[in-house]
């Protein structure tokens, strides 16, 4: 339980237009702020911010309310998780009373393992930034051959891990223990119980939270260009976790969608050419958790079952078939899902290199599909080839459609696929049933 004296401290110092400015950006309007209200489709600026009362409102669709009220309605999330983002936000301790020795320690042991992912983030950046050979050759292949900015590099912050035991040895003279650096799985013993950094010589990119800490890291071999993750920790579960999300938030709200890719890298490749809207998840299956996740954070455009999201995937064979599975994960949550073919064997982080923003927005908008109508053409085109495969393809589009939540939706998709496959509504309604 947290202490009553806290929660109104929080209360005390949680201004309105400090909170509602993290996710909803504010004009002045006389005493007031005004912005586009974040809870529901909302062309003109509607919802208000009064600082002198402390309190939000939309005056459309009615929402809003103080600070915490505020944090619960747009993070969907509870009082109690309100007050602990609201507790970080304004660096105020919380103490939680009644908790047991062992879920103290727990915690305890939480806070410095993610004081040490922080601290190695850091630790990596700086060693980027510094005068050295080794630097030198990573900032060469970042910017040369990945084509990154510098705003790019620093906004994700973006590091090095140096050859050797560099930074276990750094870790542990700092202070943190050998048994935390294995925990979050970047360090291990060699048999003569020496420290091995187990991503020594790669590009560090940091893996934050929704509220910004970091918990895990994705690390790329210069040499091997191959990306790994860190192992999940008790800090870190990665099926629960999109990789950008914290960078994207803000502007999937503001875009009403999400675009959905595969690594960091890809992320890294759109937000060169301003495409902010986009998270990644990171060699996984899009989970029940993951989905969740994204159905709580973009906005629907009018009802629960308008929720937009892109998939875009890299165009090679396993690309497409992960995209499929992603899609029809979504479709079955009621997300309406589109999809972006990107040229033959490009991924968004090649195909992004060195274009400008114009180019790839209008290829992002000419090209983008809705998953349904994409997927029956290409089961289309597979008849077309094999006219043996009809009956399979049938009941691939049939599964697929039986599997939308909304009836009415559902009904609309029979329709536009029966044409599409040119066989009545009645046969293709025989596969649904
Ligand atoms: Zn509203």
């Amino acid at each position: 339980m947290i202490d009553p004296s806290v929660i109104q401290k929080i209360k005390d110092v949680a201004t309105i237009r400090e909170v509602v400015e993290d996710y909803v950006p504010l004009q002045k309007r006389g005493v007031n702020y005004v912005g586009k209200c974040p809870f529901h489709d909302d062309n003109h600026p509607s919802f208000y911010v009064s600082p002198a009362r402390n309190y939000c409102k939309c005056f459309v669709c009615q929402e809003g309310g103080d600070p915490i009220r505020f944090l619960m309605k747009h993070e969907n999330i509870g009082f109690i998780d309100a007050i602990h983002l609201l507790a970080k936000k304004y660096g105020i301790e919380i103490e939680e009373k009644q908790l047991s020795d062992e879920e103290r320690k727990a915690m305890q042991e939480n806070e410095n393992l993610r004081n040490m992912a922080n601290w190695l983030a850091q630790h990596c950046s700086e060693n980027l930034s510094a005068d050295s050979d080794e630097a030198d050759k990573a900032k060469m292949y970042l910017m040369q051959q990945l084509r990154l900015r510098q705003d790019t590099i620093n906004q994700f912050g973006i590091g090095l891990a140096l050859k050797g035991a560099s930074y276990s040895a750094a870790a542990l003279s700092k202070g943190y223990k050998s048994e935390q650096l294995q925990r979050i799985g970047i360090s291990r013993v060699d048999e003569s119980g020496n420290w091995e950094d187990l991503y020594a010589g790669s590009i560090i990119i940091p893996f934050h939270t929704v509220s910004g800490s970091v918990v895990a890291f994705a690390a790329m071999n210069i040499e091997s260009e191959e990306v790994k993750y860190t192992p999940d920790s008790s800090i870190f579960n990665s099926w629960n976790s999109l990789f950008g999300l914290y960078h994207a938030k803000r502007d999937i709200l503001s875009n009403k969608k999400c675009l959905l890719t595969e690594s960091p890298l890809d992320i890294l490749g759109a937000w060169q050419v301003g495409i902010k809207n986009i998270v990644a998840s990171c060699g996984k299956e899009l989970s029940d958790q993951h989905i969740n996740i994204l159905k709580r954070t973009i906005p629907a455009k009018s009802s629960a079952e308008d929720r937009h999201i892109t998939l875009i995937y890299e165009n090679t064979q396993e690309g497409i078939k992960k995209a499929q599975n992603t899609g029809r994960n979504l479709v079955r949550s009621g997300i309406s899902v589109h999809i972006v073919e990107l040229p033959k064997n490009e991924s968004l982080a090649s195909y992004t290199k060195g274009k400008n923003a114009e180019e790839v927005q209008n290829y992002l908008t000419e090209h983008e599909k809705d998953f349904i109508n994409y997927y029956t053409e290409r089961l289309n085109k597979v008849i077309a080839l094999k006219p043996q495969f009809k009956e399979k393809a049938l009941e691939e589009v049939g599964k697929l459609l039986t599997s939308i939540p909304d009836l009415i939706v559902r009904d609309a998709y029979i329709k536009s696929c029966a044409s599409q496959l040119k066989i009545s509504q009645d046969s293709l309604t025989k596969f649904i049933n």
